[in-house]
């Protein structure tokens, strides 16, 4: 029997059978196979409830099935557990005995039992699902998740036989760990083909809205949520299956209430809430706020540490600068950047001047990778590697690319990452936002101050595009800095 079917025949949901009436995107939702799995929701979209509907059911009808639910905050672990998960198992037509029944663990007479758990984004160390053995995890409201905190959530799975994921959450920002993981997914959308022809995945933008309902965004007639169908868009062979559901497609849903939303609402909270996109419209990504929160009292300058991470962003040309960052995690979850510096000038065309200091630099810090960009500085960058290998440390190249389809590959032949640019740039602002990241004192740190508050963002849908009104080249030293630190030492895997 299909999953979708025996949630049907076998959970109730106030007083009533629990039905998927009206909801025809569900069915695959439910019956496909769930090793990896991604909803990206609008709000109210019975996210929660089908997660606990899946849940309720396999540990009713598998002996011994162990569930793992993670979110970040407290309050949503418990609302999971009592308003949703509780109220299934307790009025299912199979019959079983709760025998342990408190928020956080839910045990069954037939062994099953239920873990519920948070990983508060900004906790020093969120270790409470450590070592719960567990065959299904449900990671809730991804977008606020750490993305550090993903790997070892997957831990708890490593020996089951089933290894399920269901990961959740609302359209979020460019950098958050839900938009990783959807551009490595197969990017279902709910698309519907008009009479017309035009094939409408819904809830991409706003040209499918209308006060009376669902319409063709080219010839304007109604359309109908039944004759939709699921269209990836992604790569096929995806590691996960990605599901994008709007609020546009569930059942009576009040069209004039969406137009008003359209109208009251920010565009980005429209686009994230109610269509669940991940959008990203700040102008300034990084305000003096969040930068003052990350200053330290340090003075810029090489701290003593076992090991630091080194990105330079070269600058090779007249009247540009190579800047040069220094950086490492000073705790699991605490990325200090102790030094940033430039060369410009004369200084900064002397090739072998340059390369000196850099090796100066990597040995007093104990660095043994340095990620230098590819830009104009490939013929330096050989050089550099040469110099580098006889300090025991190695050069890795960044080449930067545009695309967005994938955040970032790494070349092992070529021993270099394609980065796109703006992703790059996002996953150092997140860190920042986060209160991630530690600053020197910045009237001690040449030029990257005014450069980061000069950086803007152009607003877009699954995408994003920085610019700025001076130089970069601080910013980006940092963010290669920070990024090569994260990737070395396991931080993202998504
Ligand atoms: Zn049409």
């Amino acid at each position: 029997m299909r999953l979708s079917d025996l949630v049907q025949k076998l959970l109730s949901l106030d007083g009533a059978p629990f039905s998927l009436k009206g909801r025809p995107y569900l069915a695959a939702v439910y019956n496909t196979l769930p090793h990896r799995k991604l909803l990206k929701c609008g709000r109210q979209t019975e996210k929660s409830t089908t997660a606990a509907a899946i849940a309720a059911t396999a540990m009713l009808i598998q002996q011994g099935f162990r569930v793992l639910y993670v979110t970040p905050y407290d309050m949503q672990a418990r609302q999971f557990s009592i308003d949703r998960l509780s109220p299934f198992i307790n009025t299912a037509r199979l019959k079983t005995e709760l025998i342990v029944d408190n928020v956080k663990l839910k045990k069954l007479k037939n062994d099953s039992s239920f873990y519920a758990r948070c990983a508060p984004p900004t906790a020093a160390n969120s270790e409470s699902f450590r070592g719960i053995s567990s065959d299904f995890i449900i990671v809730d409201e991804l977008q606020n998740m750490r993305s550090d905190d993903l790997p070892a959530i997957e831990q708890c799975i490593s020996r089951s036989k089933y290894k399920w994921r269901l990961f959740c959450g609302t359209g979020g920002t460019y950098g958050s760990p839900i938009a990783s993981i959807w551009y490595d997914s197969t990017q279902c959308e709910w698309t519907i083909k008009c009479k017309c022809g035009h094939e409408n995945p819904i809830g991409i933008d706003e040209s499918n809205i209308s006060e009376e309902g669902l319409i063709c965004s080219k010839c304007h007639n109604k359309l109908r949520v039944e004759d939709g169908r699921w269209v990836a868009y992604g790569r096929p062979d995806a590691l996960w299956l990605g599901f994008h559901i709007p609020q546009l497609i569930l059942p009576n849903v009040d069209f004039h209430e969406i137009c008003i939303w359209q109208q009251k609402y920010s565009k980005a909270k429209f686009y994230q809430e109610v269509l669940g996109l991940i959008y990203e419209d700040i102008e300034q990504p990084i305000s003096p706020a969040v930068l003052a929160k990350c200053e330290t009292d340090r003075v810029n300058g090489i701290q003593s540490r076992e090991q630091s991470f080194i990105g330079i962003d070269w600058g090779m040309e007249y009247r540009s600068r190579t800047a040069i960052t220094v950086g490492t995690f000073i705790s699991p979850s605490k990325f200090s950047i102790d030094y940033i510096m430039t060369i410009e000038g004369e200084d900064a065309l002397d090739i072998d001047k340059v390369i000196s200091q850099v090796i100066h630099i990597v040995t007093s810090a104990r660095a043994k990778y340095v990620l230098a960009d590819f830009g104009v500085g490939h013929q330096v960058n050989l050089m550099l590697a040469k110099r580098l290998a006889d300090v025991g440390s190695y050069l890795i190249e960044a080449l930067f690319v545009g695309s967005h389809s994938y955040r970032y590959k790494y070349e092992n032949k070529y021993r270099r990452f394609q980065i796109p640019r703006s992703w790059c740039l996002s996953f150092f602002f997140a860190g920042l936002r986060q209160g991630r990241i530690e600053l020197p004192r910045l009237d001690t740190v040449p030029y990257f101050k005014d450069e980061i508050l000069s950086i803007t963002a152009k607003e877009g849908v699954d995408s994003v595009k920085y610019e700025s009104s001076t130089t970069d080249d601080t910013v980006f030293s940092s963010a290669l800095c920070y990024f090569l630190a994260s990737y070395m030492t396991g931080k993202i895997v998504y």
